[in-house]
């Protein structure tokens, strides 16, 4: 049997991967009465419009919020200030205003002047993705056992920080709360500077004269086939982080260069130990997070591996 629902309509803007699954997320558990949606083109729309998972889209995103007790903004980060601003007239007293945006202080400085009084503002960053974007993207099952990260402004009303943790909970996430600027040094070094790393590497890869493409590519799984998957996300997003989380990205950059300049000299010096020390720990932390749950323990993360046939007599 499906949960009360925790809300009557919500309104999500913006329907890629992460709107989308909250869409399908919460139509499986039944948490919403009503989903009203809306996306920037047309084309979107018509797509969001065939899926036939939310029950109205709309072409504007005033529209959409009408009469909504939870608007979630499921776009880039530096498009939320605007579209806080477009849609303040058309809030609902009472409603909830959410987002999912990657980067938090940004979003709070953003989008909280906007916010009218009577409406409750609470930003939130569900910390699970795919390198896919788009309507076709989403699955229902994106947050189940991942984190979602809430960061209420001091005195927000407590009852709509509850409901919303409520919300996320029942699509399956774990909620923390935490202040923006935690939020952002954290993620810095567990999101954004790896994703800086995958792209810088596999650019690298590309512009090497000596190796011709097809090589990296056919030689690609040796390690840098990972790299690729996380270099294969979405421009535009990223863009977006890197341009609203610039002091923690480069405070952790400047940690990472300096960690970089000693395996740098380890092997310059032919220091062994030094980098069988380092390999350890590291080690130990894949083994952490697979301990808590976060990753699985499947060799090669469990792609499929085909069978050595045997050969005839
Ligand atoms: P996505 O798949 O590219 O979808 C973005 C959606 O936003 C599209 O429907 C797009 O419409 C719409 N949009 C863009 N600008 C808009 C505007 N001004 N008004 C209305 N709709 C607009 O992106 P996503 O991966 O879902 O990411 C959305 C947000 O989630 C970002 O803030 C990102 O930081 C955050 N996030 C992403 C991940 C991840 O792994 N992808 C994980 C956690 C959080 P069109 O299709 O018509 O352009």
């Amino acid at each position: 049997m499906n949960a009360a629902p925790h809300f009557q309509r919500i309104a999500l803007i913006g329907f890629g991967l992460i709107g989308g699954s909250i869409a399908r997320g919460a139509r499986a558990q039944g948490l919403v009465s009503e989903i009203v949606t809306t996306a920037r083109s047309e084309k979107t729309r018509a797509r969001v419009a065939e899926l036939g998972i939310v029950d109205r889209v709309v072409a504007t995103n005033a529209e959409a919020v009408r009469d909504a007790d939870l608007v979630i903004l499921c776009i880039p980060v530096g498009a939320c200030g605007p579209v806080a601003a477009e849609i303040a007239p058309y809030l609902k007293k009472g409603a909830i205003v959410s987002d999912v945006g990657s980067v938090k202080g940004a979003i709070v400085r953003d989008m909280g002047p906007h916010i009218p009084d009577g409406v409750h503002f609470v930003p939130a960053h569900p910390v699970a993705g795919t390198e896919h974007s788009g309507p076709d993207s989403g699955f229902a099952e994106l947050f189940i056992n991942r984190w979602c990260i809430l960061t209420p402004p001091e005195g927000t009303d407590a009852g709509a920080v509850n409901r919303l943790r409520e919300f996320w909970a029942a699509l399956g996430a774990k909620v923390e709360i935490m202040t923006p600027d935690h939020h952002d040094l954290v993620l810095a070094i567990t999101s954004h500077l790896p994703h800086l790393i995958a792209y810088t590497i596999v650019g690298t890869a590309d512009e090497l004269a000596q190796v011709t493409s097809s090589e990296v590519i056919k030689f690609s799984a040796g390690g840098f086939r990972d790299f690729t998957r996380i270099a294969a996300s979405d421009p535009t997003m990223w863009r977006d982080v890197f341009l609203s989380n610039k002091d923690a990205v480069l405070e952790m950059l400047g940690t990472f260069n300096e960690d970089l300049s000693k395996l740098t000299r380890a092997i310059r010096r032919g220091d062994g130990e030094a980098l069988f020390e380092h390999f350890t720990r590291t080690r130990a932390i894949r083994r952490g997070i697979v301990e808590i749950g976060q990753d699985s323990a499947a060799p090669d993360f469990g792609r499929p591996h085909a069978n050595l046939e045997k050969k005839a007599e």
